[in-house]
Protein backbone atom coordinates (compact mmCIF):
# COMPACT_ATOMS: atom_id res chain seq x y z
CA UNK A 1 0.00 0.00 0.00
CA UNK A 2 1.61 3.51 -0.64
CA UNK A 3 1.63 6.09 1.90
CA UNK A 4 -1.47 7.85 1.29
CA UNK A 5 -3.35 4.80 1.46
CA UNK A 6 -1.66 4.15 5.01
CA UNK A 7 -3.02 6.45 6.43
CA UNK A 8 -6.42 6.83 5.40
CA UNK A 9 -6.48 2.88 7.44
CA UNK A 10 -4.61 4.84 10.36
CA UNK A 11 -7.92 7.31 10.69
CA UNK A 12 -9.84 4.14 10.02
CA UNK A 13 -8.31 2.68 12.88
CA UNK A 14 -8.80 5.45 14.76
CA UNK A 15 -12.33 6.93 13.81
CA UNK A 16 -12.75 2.79 14.83
CA UNK A 17 -11.72 2.88 18.54
CA UNK A 18 -13.27 6.69 18.84
CA UNK A 19 -16.44 5.12 18.09
CA UNK A 20 -16.09 1.85 20.14
CA UNK A 21 -14.41 2.68 23.15
CA UNK A 22 -14.07 -0.23 25.68
CA UNK A 23 -15.09 -2.84 23.24
CA UNK A 24 -11.62 -4.15 22.69
CA UNK A 25 -12.82 -7.64 20.85
CA UNK A 26 -15.01 -5.53 18.59
CA UNK A 27 -12.42 -3.51 17.54
CA UNK A 28 -9.96 -6.41 17.12
CA UNK A 29 -12.52 -8.30 14.85
CA UNK A 30 -12.91 -5.29 12.47
CA UNK A 31 -9.05 -4.77 12.48
CA UNK A 32 -8.61 -8.19 11.43
CA UNK A 33 -10.71 -8.00 8.49
CA UNK A 34 -10.22 -4.76 7.50
CA UNK A 35 -6.39 -5.40 7.59
CA UNK A 36 -6.74 -7.44 4.86
CA UNK A 37 -10.09 -5.98 2.79
CA UNK A 38 -8.29 -2.21 3.03
CA UNK A 39 -6.12 -2.33 -0.27
CA UNK A 40 -9.26 -4.19 -2.01
CA UNK A 41 -11.58 -0.74 -0.93
CA UNK A 42 -8.50 1.98 -2.37
CA UNK A 43 -8.26 0.52 -5.73
CA UNK A 44 -12.14 0.64 -5.92
CA UNK A 45 -13.96 3.47 -6.19
CA UNK A 46 -17.45 2.24 -5.53
CA UNK A 47 -16.35 0.92 -2.07
CA UNK A 48 -14.72 4.03 -1.30
CA UNK A 49 -18.10 6.54 -2.27
CA UNK A 50 -19.98 4.11 -0.50
CA UNK A 51 -17.65 4.06 2.88
CA UNK A 52 -18.15 0.24 3.01
CA UNK A 53 -15.85 -0.29 6.12
CA UNK A 54 -17.45 2.23 8.09
CA UNK A 55 -20.88 1.48 7.13
CA UNK A 56 -20.37 -2.60 7.91
CA UNK A 57 -18.32 -1.36 11.14
CA UNK A 58 -21.33 0.01 12.67
CA UNK A 59 -24.42 -2.94 13.23
CA UNK A 60 -27.81 -2.55 11.50
CA UNK A 61 -29.34 -2.56 15.51
CA UNK A 62 -28.62 -3.37 18.86
CA UNK A 63 -30.66 -4.62 21.14
CA UNK A 64 -30.46 -4.16 24.51
CA UNK A 65 -33.04 -5.97 27.46
CA UNK A 66 -33.63 -6.81 30.76
CA UNK A 67 -34.40 -10.70 31.53
CA UNK A 68 -36.48 -11.12 35.05
CA UNK A 69 -36.48 -14.65 36.06
CA UNK A 70 -37.41 -16.26 39.49
CA UNK A 71 -34.72 -18.81 41.23
CA UNK A 72 -36.05 -22.06 42.51
CA UNK A 73 -35.42 -20.56 46.00
CA UNK A 74 -37.92 -17.85 45.04
CA UNK A 75 -35.37 -14.79 44.86
CA UNK A 76 -35.84 -12.89 41.16
CA UNK A 77 -32.66 -12.28 39.15
CA UNK A 78 -31.98 -10.22 37.09
CA UNK A 79 -29.62 -10.49 33.92
CA UNK A 80 -28.66 -8.71 30.82
CA UNK A 81 -29.85 -9.68 26.93
CA UNK A 82 -28.80 -8.65 24.02
CA UNK A 83 -29.37 -9.66 20.02
CA UNK A 84 -26.83 -7.72 17.66
CA UNK A 85 -28.30 -7.57 14.21
CA UNK A 86 -25.10 -7.04 12.28
CA UNK A 87 -25.86 -6.96 8.54
CA UNK A 88 -28.98 -8.39 6.80
CA UNK A 89 -27.54 -7.13 3.21
CA UNK A 90 -27.11 -11.15 2.48
CA UNK A 91 -30.05 -12.85 3.55
CA UNK A 92 -32.16 -13.22 7.05
CA UNK A 93 -30.08 -12.14 10.32
CA UNK A 94 -28.94 -15.68 11.35
CA UNK A 95 -26.14 -16.19 14.01
CA UNK A 96 -26.27 -18.27 17.83
CA UNK A 97 -27.22 -17.28 21.13
CA UNK A 98 -24.43 -17.48 23.83
CA UNK A 99 -25.19 -17.61 27.66
CA UNK A 100 -22.30 -17.50 29.57
CA UNK A 101 -20.86 -14.53 32.44
CA UNK A 102 -18.46 -13.12 30.22
CA UNK A 103 -20.91 -11.89 27.13
CA UNK A 104 -21.52 -8.41 26.95
CA UNK A 105 -21.98 -5.77 24.12
CA UNK A 106 -18.41 -6.10 22.31
CA UNK A 107 -18.25 -9.76 23.14
CA UNK A 108 -21.24 -10.16 20.76
CA UNK A 109 -20.86 -7.02 17.88
CA UNK A 110 -17.37 -8.82 17.50
CA UNK A 111 -19.43 -11.93 17.09
CA UNK A 112 -21.90 -10.62 15.53
CA UNK A 113 -19.28 -8.73 12.71
CA UNK A 114 -17.35 -12.85 12.43
CA UNK A 115 -21.22 -13.85 11.55
CA UNK A 116 -22.11 -11.67 8.87
CA UNK A 117 -18.79 -12.53 6.70
CA UNK A 118 -18.82 -16.19 7.60
CA UNK A 119 -22.16 -16.67 6.50
CA UNK A 120 -21.14 -14.84 3.13
CA UNK A 121 -18.44 -17.32 2.99
CA UNK A 122 -21.13 -20.33 3.17
CA UNK A 123 -22.25 -19.02 -0.96
CA UNK A 124 -25.82 -19.26 1.27
CA UNK A 125 -28.37 -16.55 1.92
CA UNK A 126 -27.78 -15.40 5.53
CA UNK A 127 -27.19 -12.08 7.52
CA UNK A 128 -25.21 -11.64 10.08
CA UNK A 129 -26.47 -11.70 13.86
CA UNK A 130 -25.11 -12.91 17.27
CA UNK A 131 -27.02 -12.79 20.50
CA UNK A 132 -26.69 -13.91 24.49
CA UNK A 133 -27.09 -13.11 27.89
CA UNK A 134 -24.73 -13.04 31.01
CA UNK A 135 -26.05 -15.67 32.89
CA UNK A 136 -24.59 -19.29 32.85
CA UNK A 137 -26.57 -21.92 32.58
CA UNK A 138 -24.02 -24.28 34.62
CA UNK A 139 -25.12 -24.85 38.25
CA UNK A 140 -28.62 -23.72 37.51
CA UNK A 141 -31.64 -26.74 37.97
CA UNK A 142 -33.48 -27.56 34.71
CA UNK A 143 -36.33 -25.85 36.08
CA UNK A 144 -34.23 -22.69 36.17
CA UNK A 145 -33.05 -22.87 32.85
CA UNK A 146 -36.42 -23.48 31.48
CA UNK A 147 -37.74 -20.02 33.08
CA UNK A 148 -34.36 -18.27 31.77
CA UNK A 149 -34.70 -19.34 28.48
CA UNK A 150 -38.68 -18.18 28.35
CA UNK A 151 -38.13 -15.13 30.00
CA UNK A 152 -35.42 -14.41 27.38
CA UNK A 153 -37.64 -15.23 24.75
CA UNK A 154 -40.37 -12.73 26.08
CA UNK A 155 -38.50 -9.54 25.01
CA UNK A 156 -36.54 -11.71 21.54
CA UNK A 157 -39.67 -12.97 19.53
CA UNK A 158 -40.77 -9.48 18.61
CA UNK A 159 -37.04 -9.19 16.89
CA UNK A 160 -37.20 -12.60 15.14
CA UNK A 161 -38.70 -14.57 12.33
CA UNK A 162 -37.67 -17.23 9.76
CA UNK A 163 -37.05 -14.69 7.16
CA UNK A 164 -36.13 -11.66 9.79
CA UNK A 165 -34.17 -13.15 12.09
CA UNK A 166 -32.75 -16.81 13.21
CA UNK A 167 -31.09 -17.29 16.04
CA UNK A 168 -29.07 -20.88 17.16
CA UNK A 169 -27.09 -22.12 19.54
CA UNK A 170 -23.35 -21.01 20.64
CA UNK A 171 -21.63 -21.59 23.80
CA UNK A 172 -23.84 -23.41 26.84
CA UNK A 173 -26.63 -23.19 24.30
CA UNK A 174 -27.69 -26.56 22.46
CA UNK A 175 -30.77 -28.81 22.00
CA UNK A 176 -32.67 -28.06 25.66
CA UNK A 177 -32.21 -24.18 25.56
CA UNK A 178 -32.96 -24.17 21.74
CA UNK A 179 -36.11 -26.34 22.84
CA UNK A 180 -37.21 -24.17 25.92
CA UNK A 181 -36.45 -20.78 23.71
CA UNK A 182 -38.62 -22.29 20.90
CA UNK A 183 -41.01 -23.59 22.90
CA UNK A 184 -41.73 -20.17 24.43
CA UNK A 185 -41.23 -18.33 20.63
CA UNK A 186 -44.43 -20.80 19.72
CA UNK A 187 -46.64 -19.57 22.25
CA UNK A 188 -46.11 -16.07 22.10
CA UNK A 189 -46.78 -16.09 18.50
CA UNK A 190 -48.70 -18.87 17.82
CA UNK A 191 -46.96 -20.06 14.94
CA UNK A 192 -44.66 -23.05 14.23
CA UNK A 193 -41.81 -21.51 11.97
CA UNK A 194 -38.45 -21.99 11.84
CA UNK A 195 -37.58 -19.11 13.60
CA UNK A 196 -34.50 -20.75 15.36
CA UNK A 197 -32.18 -23.33 14.12
CA UNK A 198 -30.34 -26.55 16.08
CA UNK A 199 -34.30 -27.93 16.86
CA UNK A 200 -34.66 -31.46 17.86
CA UNK A 201 -35.33 -33.34 15.59
CA UNK A 202 -38.84 -33.93 16.50
CA UNK A 203 -40.14 -30.59 15.62
CA UNK A 204 -38.20 -28.76 13.14
CA UNK A 205 -34.73 -30.17 13.60
CA UNK A 206 -32.25 -31.32 10.93
CA UNK A 207 -30.13 -33.74 10.77
CA UNK A 208 -26.18 -33.30 11.23
CA UNK A 209 -26.90 -29.62 12.44
CA UNK A 210 -25.06 -31.21 15.97
CA UNK A 211 -22.38 -32.49 14.18
CA UNK A 212 -22.01 -29.64 11.67
CA UNK A 213 -19.40 -27.44 12.77
CA UNK A 214 -16.92 -30.05 14.65
CA UNK A 215 -17.18 -32.21 11.19
CA UNK A 216 -17.07 -29.09 8.70
CA UNK A 217 -13.47 -27.49 10.20
CA UNK A 218 -12.25 -31.16 9.53
CA UNK A 219 -13.83 -31.29 6.25
CA UNK A 220 -11.39 -27.91 5.73
CA UNK A 221 -8.30 -29.18 7.04
CA UNK A 222 -8.85 -32.09 5.13
CA UNK A 223 -9.14 -29.94 1.89
CA UNK A 224 -6.42 -27.75 2.90
CA UNK A 225 -3.71 -31.08 3.62
CA UNK A 226 -5.11 -32.49 -0.09
CA UNK A 227 -4.17 -28.91 -1.48
CA UNK A 228 -0.10 -29.47 -0.99
CA UNK A 229 -0.78 -33.39 -1.56
CA UNK A 230 -0.53 -34.11 2.29
CA UNK A 231 -3.75 -36.07 4.40
CA UNK A 232 -4.98 -36.00 7.67
CA UNK A 233 -4.31 -39.82 8.42
CA UNK A 234 -1.74 -40.14 11.07
CA UNK A 235 -1.40 -36.46 11.50
CA UNK A 236 -0.88 -35.59 15.22
CA UNK A 237 -3.77 -33.13 16.24
CA UNK A 238 -4.18 -30.52 19.20
CA UNK A 239 -7.62 -29.22 19.88
CA UNK A 240 -8.88 -27.16 22.29
CA UNK A 241 -12.38 -26.95 24.38
CA UNK A 242 -14.64 -30.07 25.15
CA UNK A 243 -17.58 -28.96 23.70
CA UNK A 244 -19.67 -29.23 20.73
CA UNK A 245 -17.23 -28.13 18.56
CA UNK A 246 -14.47 -29.95 19.60
CA UNK A 247 -15.99 -33.02 20.56
CA UNK A 248 -17.48 -33.44 16.55
CA UNK A 249 -13.93 -32.04 15.53
CA UNK A 250 -12.28 -35.13 17.25
CA UNK A 251 -14.45 -37.58 16.31
CA UNK A 252 -14.07 -36.93 12.85
CA UNK A 253 -10.50 -36.38 12.77
CA UNK A 254 -10.10 -40.13 14.40
CA UNK A 255 -12.28 -41.22 12.00
CA UNK A 256 -10.53 -40.02 9.14
CA UNK A 257 -7.36 -41.67 10.75
CA UNK A 258 -5.50 -38.31 12.19
CA UNK A 259 -4.38 -38.85 16.38
CA UNK A 260 -6.53 -36.52 18.84
CA UNK A 261 -3.95 -36.07 21.64
CA UNK A 262 -5.93 -32.87 23.94
CA UNK A 263 -9.20 -31.64 24.84
CA UNK A 264 -9.26 -29.10 27.22
CA UNK A 265 -11.53 -26.72 29.44
CA UNK A 266 -10.52 -23.26 31.47
CA UNK A 267 -9.04 -25.30 33.95
CA UNK A 268 -6.96 -27.59 32.69
CA UNK A 269 -6.09 -29.99 29.49
CA UNK A 270 -6.86 -33.39 29.39
CA UNK A 271 -3.69 -35.44 27.65
CA UNK A 272 -3.62 -38.76 25.83
CA UNK A 273 -0.35 -40.08 25.12
CA UNK A 274 -1.31 -41.97 21.97
CA UNK A 275 -4.87 -40.55 20.99
CA UNK A 276 -8.04 -40.50 22.19
CA UNK A 277 -10.09 -43.55 20.83
CA UNK A 278 -14.23 -42.88 19.58
CA UNK A 279 -15.46 -44.26 22.42
CA UNK A 280 -13.67 -41.94 24.85
CA UNK A 281 -15.40 -38.98 22.94
CA UNK A 282 -18.63 -40.67 22.41
CA UNK A 283 -18.57 -41.12 26.56
CA UNK A 284 -17.56 -37.29 26.93
CA UNK A 285 -20.36 -36.66 24.29
CA UNK A 286 -22.71 -38.56 26.81
CA UNK A 287 -21.21 -37.20 30.68
CA UNK A 288 -23.24 -34.18 32.07
CA UNK A 289 -21.98 -32.07 34.48
CA UNK A 290 -19.04 -29.19 34.03
CA UNK A 291 -16.34 -29.90 30.87
CA UNK A 292 -13.57 -29.82 33.83
CA UNK A 293 -15.55 -32.81 35.42
CA UNK A 294 -16.58 -34.84 32.24
CA UNK A 295 -12.83 -34.60 31.39
CA UNK A 296 -11.22 -35.47 34.39
CA UNK A 297 -13.62 -38.20 34.46
CA UNK A 298 -11.48 -39.93 31.70
CA UNK A 299 -8.24 -39.73 33.54
CA UNK A 300 -6.77 -43.40 34.15
CA UNK A 301 -3.12 -44.15 35.32
CA UNK A 302 -1.78 -45.27 31.90
CA UNK A 303 -2.19 -43.21 29.00
CA UNK A 304 -4.34 -40.59 30.05
CA UNK A 305 -3.66 -37.07 32.32
CA UNK A 306 -4.81 -34.32 33.65
CA UNK A 307 -3.04 -30.72 33.95
CA UNK A 308 -4.25 -27.92 35.62
CA UNK A 309 -4.55 -24.85 34.15
CA UNK A 310 -2.23 -25.84 31.51
CA UNK A 311 -3.44 -25.02 28.08
CA UNK A 312 -3.24 -27.33 25.10
CA UNK A 313 -0.39 -25.18 23.00
CA UNK A 314 2.54 -26.59 24.95
CA UNK A 315 2.02 -30.30 23.00
CA UNK A 316 3.92 -31.33 19.93
CA UNK A 317 1.85 -31.62 17.16
CA UNK A 318 1.07 -31.14 13.30
CA UNK A 319 -2.24 -29.94 13.46
CA UNK A 320 -3.66 -27.36 16.43
CA UNK A 321 -7.41 -26.83 16.49
CA UNK A 322 -8.31 -24.05 18.67
CA UNK A 323 -12.30 -24.93 19.36
CA UNK A 324 -12.95 -22.63 22.79
CA UNK A 325 -13.87 -19.52 23.14
CA UNK A 326 -12.15 -16.01 21.57
CA UNK A 327 -8.14 -14.99 22.43
CA UNK A 328 -7.43 -18.50 23.94
CA UNK A 329 -3.89 -18.71 21.81
CA UNK A 330 -1.45 -16.22 22.54
CA UNK A 331 1.71 -14.80 21.15
CA UNK A 332 3.35 -17.33 23.67
CA UNK A 333 1.26 -19.78 22.48
CA UNK A 334 1.56 -19.36 19.08
CA UNK A 335 5.66 -19.66 19.30
CA UNK A 336 5.56 -22.87 21.40
CA UNK A 337 3.34 -24.30 18.51
CA UNK A 338 5.71 -22.95 15.91
CA UNK A 339 9.01 -24.20 18.15
CA UNK A 340 7.68 -27.56 17.98
CA UNK A 341 6.90 -28.37 15.07
CA UNK A 342 3.21 -27.46 14.03
CA UNK A 343 2.15 -26.77 10.68
CA UNK A 344 -1.71 -26.07 10.00
CA UNK A 345 -3.70 -23.89 12.13
CA UNK A 346 -7.74 -23.66 12.05
CA UNK A 347 -9.60 -21.97 14.19
CA UNK A 348 -13.12 -24.24 15.38
CA UNK A 349 -14.15 -20.90 17.88
CA UNK A 350 -14.84 -17.86 16.99
CA UNK A 351 -11.30 -15.18 16.49
CA UNK A 352 -9.55 -17.97 19.46
CA UNK A 353 -6.18 -16.41 18.07
CA UNK A 354 -4.73 -13.05 19.18
CA UNK A 355 -3.71 -10.39 16.90
CA UNK A 356 -0.08 -11.22 18.40
CA UNK A 357 -0.43 -15.50 17.61
CA UNK A 358 -1.57 -14.64 13.71
CA UNK A 359 1.66 -12.71 13.68
CA UNK A 360 3.52 -14.93 14.80
CA UNK A 361 1.49 -18.05 12.35
CA UNK A 362 2.24 -15.80 9.55
CA UNK A 363 6.04 -14.70 10.16
CA UNK A 364 6.78 -18.25 10.27
CA UNK A 365 4.41 -19.56 7.32
CA UNK A 366 2.36 -21.58 9.19
CA UNK A 367 -0.84 -21.99 7.64
CA UNK A 368 -3.50 -19.97 9.80
CA UNK A 369 -7.24 -20.75 9.00
CA UNK A 370 -9.61 -17.64 10.70
CA UNK A 371 -12.81 -19.32 11.93
CA UNK A 372 -15.33 -17.56 9.54
CA UNK A 373 -14.01 -20.18 6.73
CA UNK A 374 -13.39 -22.99 8.84
CA UNK A 375 -16.07 -22.73 11.56
CA UNK A 376 -18.66 -21.79 8.97
CA UNK A 377 -20.04 -25.64 8.85
CA UNK A 378 -22.38 -24.82 11.86
CA UNK A 379 -24.33 -21.99 10.51
CA UNK A 380 -24.01 -23.59 6.65
CA UNK A 381 -26.45 -26.67 8.30
CA UNK A 382 -28.19 -23.92 10.20
CA UNK A 383 -29.19 -22.31 6.65
CA UNK A 384 -29.85 -25.97 5.29
CA UNK A 385 -31.87 -26.81 8.94
CA UNK A 386 -33.98 -23.16 7.45
CA UNK A 387 -34.62 -24.53 3.62
CA UNK A 388 -35.90 -28.16 4.81
CA UNK A 389 -38.59 -26.09 7.22
CA UNK A 390 -39.03 -23.74 4.70
CA UNK A 391 -40.15 -26.34 2.34
CA UNK A 392 -41.42 -28.83 4.95
CA UNK A 393 -39.16 -31.56 4.17
CA UNK A 394 -36.28 -33.86 5.86
CA UNK A 395 -33.05 -34.52 4.59
CA UNK A 396 -31.51 -37.75 5.57
CA UNK A 397 -27.99 -37.93 7.49
CA UNK A 398 -25.71 -38.83 4.23
CA UNK A 399 -27.06 -36.49 2.02
CA UNK A 400 -26.56 -33.41 4.42
CA UNK A 401 -23.27 -34.65 5.39
CA UNK A 402 -22.67 -34.44 1.58
CA UNK A 403 -23.77 -31.08 1.71
CA UNK A 404 -21.54 -30.16 4.15
CA UNK A 405 -18.86 -31.11 2.74
CA UNK A 406 -19.30 -29.59 -0.78
CA UNK A 407 -19.95 -26.49 1.23
CA UNK A 408 -16.84 -26.77 2.91
CA UNK A 409 -14.48 -27.69 -0.06
CA UNK A 410 -16.11 -24.19 -1.62
CA UNK A 411 -15.23 -22.52 1.28
CA UNK A 412 -11.82 -23.53 0.67
CA UNK A 413 -12.21 -22.81 -3.07
CA UNK A 414 -12.81 -19.33 -2.21
CA UNK A 415 -10.07 -18.64 0.13
CA UNK A 416 -7.59 -19.85 -2.23
CA UNK A 417 -9.07 -18.02 -4.91
CA UNK A 418 -8.33 -14.73 -3.55
CA UNK A 419 -5.73 -15.71 -0.95
CA UNK A 420 -3.05 -17.13 -3.38
CA UNK A 421 0.49 -15.98 -2.97
CA UNK A 422 2.69 -15.02 -5.68
CA UNK A 423 4.71 -18.12 -4.93
CA UNK A 424 1.04 -20.26 -5.01
CA UNK A 425 1.22 -20.66 -1.10
CA UNK A 426 -2.24 -19.69 -0.11
CA UNK A 427 -3.05 -16.95 2.49
CA UNK A 428 -6.29 -18.03 4.24
CA UNK A 429 -7.03 -15.65 6.56
CA UNK A 430 -6.52 -13.06 3.65
CA UNK A 431 -8.28 -15.35 1.18
CA UNK A 432 -11.30 -15.54 3.66
CA UNK A 433 -11.64 -12.17 4.34
CA UNK A 434 -11.47 -10.32 0.85
CA UNK A 435 -13.84 -13.07 -0.41
CA UNK A 436 -16.50 -12.69 2.28
CA UNK A 437 -15.49 -8.79 2.30
CA UNK A 438 -16.71 -8.61 -1.59
CA UNK A 439 -19.75 -10.70 -1.15
CA UNK A 440 -21.50 -8.24 1.77
CA UNK A 441 -19.81 -4.85 0.25
CA UNK A 442 -21.21 -5.47 -3.78
CA UNK A 443 -24.36 -5.97 -1.93
CA UNK A 444 -23.88 -2.84 0.41
CA UNK A 445 -23.23 -0.62 -2.85
CA UNK A 446 -25.96 -2.08 -5.02
CA UNK A 447 -28.87 -1.53 -2.26
CA UNK A 448 -27.78 1.86 -1.66
CA UNK A 449 -27.59 4.69 0.64
CA UNK A 450 -29.48 3.47 4.23
N1 LIG B 1 -22.91 -20.27 16.84
C1 LIG B 1 -22.52 -20.85 15.60
C2 LIG B 1 -21.51 -19.97 14.91
O1 LIG B 1 -20.73 -19.32 15.59
C3 LIG B 1 -23.72 -21.22 14.74
C4 LIG B 1 -24.64 -20.11 14.36
C5 LIG B 1 -25.93 -20.55 13.65
O2 LIG B 1 -26.10 -21.72 13.38
O3 LIG B 1 -26.74 -19.66 13.40
O4 LIG B 1 -21.38 -19.93 13.72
Amino acid sequence: MNEHATKNQQAFYEWLETRNPNQPEFVQAVKELSGDVFPIVEDNKHYQDAQVLQRLSEPDRVISFRVCWQADDGTIQINRGWRVQHSGLIGPYKGGIRFHPSVNESILKFLGFEQTFKNALTGLSLGGAKGGADFNPQGHSDAEIMRFCQAFMNELYRHIGETKDVPAGDINVSSREIGYLFGQYRRLVNNFAGALTGKDIEFGGSHVRVEATGYGLMYFVKEMLEHVDEKVADKRICISGAGNVALHAALKAIDLGATVLTLSSSQGVLQHKKGFSEDDIRTLLSKKGSSSERLKSLVNSETISWHDDQKPWSVECDIALPCATQNELDGSDAKKLIENGCRWVAEGANMPCTADAIDAFEDACVPHVPGKASNAGGVALSGLEMAQNAAFVSYDFDNLDKRLQDIMANIHKRCTGDGKLSDGKIHYRRGANIAAFKRVADALVAQGIG
